[in-house]
């Protein structure tokens, strides 16, 4: 899906680094109402598809609201997240960026030890 830059709308895991094919993923999901028209669709991996699951709204782990959850196709990565230092860790801006880091464990062990090694290898974070 080149409009999702083929990489995962969530944690940005590019197509190229992974031995799998990014998931095309309902933004809202199916089971709660969600279409299966392109607008209500992107790449995700499939570890951020599954921890999303039916999933719409996660708790700001910074105020303790449930708010909405970031959508890919409407809103940009950067006012919601940006990479830590040392490029291994997502870091949520707003507060659904931060409900996001939760909700998807987008900073979890394997995720950051893939990163490293990405980021060693000049690969990572993706460029713009
Ligand atoms: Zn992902």
């Amino acid at each position: 899906m080149a409009e999702a830059r083929y990489r995962c709308g969530y944690c940005q895991t590019q197509q190229v680094v992974v031995n799998f094919l990014l998931e095309v993923e309902h933004i809202i999901p199916t089971a709660t109402g969600g279409s299966d028209d392109e607008e209500n669709l992107w790449l995700s991996c499939t570890a951020c598809n599954r921890y999303k699951g039916t999933q719409v709204r996660a708790r700001d782990p910074s105020t303790g609201r449930r708010v909405r959850l970031f959508n890919p196709r409407r809103q940009k990565w950067k006012r919601h997240f940006r990479w830590s230092k040392d490029g291994t860790e997502i870091i949520g801006l707003t507060a659904s960026g931060r409900a996001m880091v939760e909700a998807l464990k987008l900073n979890n062990e394997l995720a950051k030890q893939a990163r490293a090694i990405w980021r060693d290898a000049d690969i990572h974070p993706p460029k713009d």
